[in-house]
């Protein structure tokens, strides 16, 4: 597992711990990739590390990977080298799996039923496992992305059809999986039966997209039919939907609350919510539970901006521009050889002196992770002449690392696992703090529940294979 390991980069660069993974599946629609490309565009928060599309023309499947953006992978000359009605597409940004190009996806090979290609996002939990025994096997690894176990137990499965080899493979996985996967011309999208990550289905004339996000569905101009249903296979061909299974009622469905929080892109509808909405109750939510005197609501943007509105509604203190986030920060960033304490955030982050000078302000985040951008912007506000600064989190203490496609820090760095409430609003020297509650949360989004909230209770729904057995170590959070 790779993460930037300079805590200043890892705070100023857009695809610092962040990770997660966004896919999109297209078929049936002329100029698949182009159309890809842009979905890529519309996922990019998802990962920023790689980006690749494979076109599948006449059954042939073409790759193009590299690292680093998908306006920097992709141009015209090599969407035109990547012909084809039928296509799969990913952006990463890795934790299992080194962040190498190698480990990019979409993953390609050819085997005996044709090109297959896959994209995933979520994290095997049981990844190693599986592949100790497949290696025992004499199967050969290309990579050390948890993805490429699928490829192999399909590729190896005894059964003879791509629909119940795909079923074969299924059945040894555990964990977080939202699939896009292409055999020849068809398109199976897959969402393993907790649902944990985001899956949707769209429609553009006789064709079918598949994407993390309504966001990739709308800038192409599909139209929403539905969520993937958690456990759902489904085969995609032809302006046909056929489903292959469904396991929703075997197991608890656990889709994972963090996306609400921070993941998603607040114009996506995700589980069936309305990112927007979602964080707009999170922050009404949160102004009943911690009421607060103040003359001004900041967001910390542009994660926070849908919360802190929604706390504004709620409390009736104004919603301000206080703090300016620079889009600029680059890849690489010439640092100045005298740097304060603040250096990261202030690249990021600039106050608004006009508005916060002599005011009372309530500054909301959505999350508190390690609790550095935090403590450095409660300085900047209150160089900037904030009177009083309260903070308040869009979400409960996030106190417990994710094994299901989210970085999360260790327990030791989480500032929530190390401190009290009290303790946290000393340390990050606030006039008051204040969480959203569990329930609060919960309550906030219920027509979406369950939910997986394992980052903040500890109750890890599906098992932590791996972890359990010692085949990773419990820093190995896992993969996009
Ligand atoms: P921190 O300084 O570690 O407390 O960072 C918290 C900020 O990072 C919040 O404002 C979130 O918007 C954002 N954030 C939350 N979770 C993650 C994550 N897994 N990766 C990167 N950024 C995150």
């Amino acid at each position: 597992m790779t993460r930037p390991s300079d805590p200043i980069l890892m705070h100023l660069l857009d695809e610092s711990p962040r990770d997660e993974c966004g896919v999109v599946g297209i078929t049936g629609m002329e100029g698949a990739a182009e159309l890809s490309f842009l979905a890529l565009y519309a996922l990019q928060h998802r990962g920023q590390e790689s980006a690749g599309i494979c076109a599948i023309d006449q059954g042939v499947g073409r790759l193009h990977k590299r690292l680093g953006l998908a306006a920097e992978v992709f141009d015209a000359n090599v969407l035109k080298g990547l012909p084809g009605d039928t296509a799969v597409g990913h952006v990463r940004y890795s934790t299992a799996g080194g962040g190498q190009l190698a480990n990019a996806q979409p993953i390609m090979v050819r085997y005996a039923m044709g090109d297959l290609a896959i994209a995933h996002n979520g994290n095997i939990t049981n990844a190693y496992d599986v592949r100790n025994r497949l290696v025992k096997e004499g199967a050969i690894f290309q990579t050390d992305s948890d993805s490429e176990v699928i490829i192999h137990l399909i590729a190896r499965s005894r059964h003879e059809t791509v629909e119940a080899q795909i079923d074969d493979a299924l059945t040894y996985l555990e964990g977080a999986f939202s699939l896009v996967l292409t055999v020849g011309d068809t398109l199976y999208a897959v969402r393993d039966p907790r649902g944990f990550r985001p899956l949707v289905l769209g429609r553009k004339g006789d064709g079918f997209a598949v994407a993390s996000e309504t966001c990739a569905l709308d800038i192409i101009g599909a139209e929403l039919i539905r969520d993937i249903y958690p456990g759902e296979v489904l085969k995609l061909r032809r302006g046909e939907i056929t489903p292959l299974r469904n396991l929703v009622t075997v197991l608890r469905q656990a889709p994972c609350i963090f996306e609400l929080v921070y993941f998603a892109r607040p114009d996506s509808r995700i589980f069936g919510i309305s990112v927007d909405r979602a964080r707009r109750a999170f922050g009404r939510q949160l102004a009943r539970e911690h009421p607060v005197e103040a003359d001004a609501v900041l967001a910390v943007p542009d994660s926070a901006n849908s919360a802190a509105l929604g706390f504004s509604e709620g409390s009736g203190a104004p919603f301000e521009l206080g703090l300016l986030r620079n889009h600029y920060v680059g890849r690489t960033f010439i640092r100045p050889s005298q740097e304060d304490r603040d250096f990261s955030a202030r690249i990021k982050y600039a106050p608004v002196r006009e508005v916060l000078e002599g005011r009372r302000v309530v500054v909301v985040d959505d999350s508190l992770v390690r609790g550095t951008t935090s403590g450095s912007l409660v300085n900047i506000i209150r160089e900037a002449g904030a009177s009083e600064v309260h903070l308040r989190i869009a979400s409960p203490p996030v106190r417990f690392p994710c094994y299901y496609g989210i970085d999360m820090p260790t327990k030791g760095e989480l500032l929530g696992h190390r401190m009290s409430i009290a303790e946290i609003e000393k340390h990050l020297g606030v006039d008051s703090l204040g969480y959203l509650s569990l329930e609060g949360m919960e309550e906030a989004v219920k027509e979406g529940g369950p939910f997986c909230n394992a980052c903040f209770s500890g109750d890890y729904t599906a098992p932590l294979v791996d972890l359990e057995k010692g085949l990773i170590g419990p820093e190995d959070t896992g993969c996009c």
